[in-house]
């Protein structure tokens, strides 16, 4: 049976890269009466978080995609997340050392600074110089006893080149010496990307991966481990990365890039997963509005095209508009119901509310602005008595980069990322908050704008002050 899966790494918001790879690996499995699979690559400890894990599983969901296997479902090949596979990477490692595929390697960071320095200021390219294969089997043994800090390295030709088969490209040349002896097995014990993937892939039965682009050039390190370990390879897919619309890799600078941001915009999943479906792939018939269960029923892998597809808000608008117009009344009633009427977010706003009006006809011109995607602000809120225009942009711009770097959503580090920021210009609070009130509320008065912040949430909030600067 075909398998495929998607291997995020819960490092962040859920990504609409991490979506659109899904969805293309879901169409293909389904498409050939397979399997999809869910894994977590959490190998990364400083940058993994459960709840990432958990708005991975939530954005997919709400779009609509589905696993048949993964860390929350189960299966006959878990467990599904790379942190609790410790052992088995480990064992693979040695296998490798064993055989002679790899080494150990005893360099300090310095030690590793100084080799480049070294290498750059003699005008090469700094690379690892293969220095942990000169020492001898009983130094390395030695060494291991003793408990020195260590890192398994794979071995790499020097030369020649490696054929990697792409099932869009064809066969792709990349020479060899463009590859590091690259770390498989990190200090603390931990497997790096590849040797966890290529474990993984295998003793999981994936039978095709499609992956994004970016990881076309370190291919060969890849194919060299499925050679080493003699397993057959998966067939490869390099899908092309999703762009911004000046062509740009797609980033959350010039584009939301998360998947929450869609969702509190009040998109509706069946509409994204079919904008994602447009990305490089067309319809047999090029029709342009199709669900999930039509793109799997005409899906040919071999209808993606290279040329990187452009995420676009405003395509993405208007195909939901097709969408928005096809639901019944009663459908469209709901999904406002559930978007925004819903108890949940209306007991967020309510205590903020019910002690300023008088009526509950005065809610909306009050917190309307809980109700909508963008605001637009009078120019004329953000003058400041001390700051010209360039500065204020400034601060605000400040504040939106800490902003970005939160990963926990509350009042008190929200206002912590604010202070910072004052502190750091040497201003005050009160030489912030104004701004931030018109950027986030785009109004002149309402409820406190931290607690507006707090439960706009982060994708609003970052939205409402990037379109303030702009
Ligand atoms: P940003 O530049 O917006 O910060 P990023 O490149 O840092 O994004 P990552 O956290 O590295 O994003 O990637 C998250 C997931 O999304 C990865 O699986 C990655 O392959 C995928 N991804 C990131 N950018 C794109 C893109 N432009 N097209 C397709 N997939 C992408
Ligand atoms: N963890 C990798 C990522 O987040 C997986 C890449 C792959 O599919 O091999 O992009």
């Amino acid at each position: 049976t075909v398998r495929t899966r998607i291997a995020p790494s819960p490092t962040g918001d859920p990504h609409v890269g991490t979506a659109y790879i899904a969805l293309f690996n879901l169409c293909f499995a389904k498409q050939h009466g397979g399997e999809f699979i869910l894994r977590i690559e959490d190998t990364d400890q400083v940058r993994s978080t459960r709840e990432s894990e958990q708005q991975i599983y939530d954005a997919l969901r709400w779009l609509g995609i589905e696993w048949n296997e993964g860390p929350d479902v189960g299966g006959p090949y878990g467990p599904y997340r790379q942190s609790e596979r410790g052992e088995i990477y480990r064992k693979y490692a040695l296998e490798l050392v064993e055989k002679g595929h790899a080494f150990y390697c005893f360099c300090t960071p310095e030690e590793l600074d100084q080799m480049r320095a070294e290498q750059m200021a003699r005008g090469e390219t700094p690379r690892y110089d293969g220095r942990g294969l000169l020492l001898s089997e009983e130094e390395v043994q030695r060494r291991l006893a003793a408990g020195e800090p260590h890192v398994i390295r794979m071995k790499v030709p020097s030369e020649g080149i490696c054929v990697v088969p792409d099932m869009l490209r064809g066969d792709v040349e990349i020479p060899w010496d463009r590859m590091d002896m690259q770390v498989l097995m990190k200090t603390d014990g931990l497997p790096t990307y590849f040797l966890a993937n290529v474990v993984d892939d295998h003793l999981m039965k994936i039978t095709h991966v499609l992956r994004g682009e970016e990881w076309l050039p370190s291919a060969p390190k890849l194919i060299l481990l499925y050679e080493y370990f003699g397993w057959e390879k998966p067939q490869l897919c390099y899908m092309p990365l999703l762009r911004n619309p000046d062509k740009s890799k797609l980033s959350k600078r010039k584009n939301p890039t998360s998947i929450t941001f869609y969702e509190r915009m009040g998109f509706l999943p069946q509409a994204m997963l079919n904008y994602l479906g447009r990305m490089g792939w067309s319809m047999p018939d090029e029709r342009e509005k199709f669900t999930l269960d039509e793109m799997i029923a005409n899906f040919d892998v071999q209808r993606v095209s290279l040329g990187g597809p452009i995420f676009d808000l405003e395509k993405l608008s208007w195909l939901n508009g097709q969408w928005m117009r096809e639901l019944s009344v009663e459908e469209f009633a709901a999904g406002v119901q559930k978007w925004a009427f819903n108890s949940d977010y209306l007991m967020q706003i309510a205590p903020h509310v019910q002690g300023r009006v008088e009526t509950f006809s005065q809610i909306a011109p009050l917190a309307g602005f809980f109700f909508a995607g963008g605001v637009q602000p009078d120019k004329a809120l953000f003058a400041h008595k001390k700051l010209s225009d360039d500065q204020v942009r400034q601060l605000m711009q400040l504040i939106l980069w800490k902003l970005e770097a939160l990963r926990q959503w509350e009042k008190e580090r929200i206002t912590g990322c604010i202070q910072a920021v004052v502190e750091h210009l040497e201003l005050k609070l009160r030489d912030a908050m104004p701004l931030m009130f018109a950027a986030v509320t785009g109004q002149a008065s309402s409820v406190s704008v931290l607690d507006a912040m707090e439960i706009l949430g982060p994708d609003l909030t970052r939205f409402r002050l990037r379109q303030a600067i702009e």
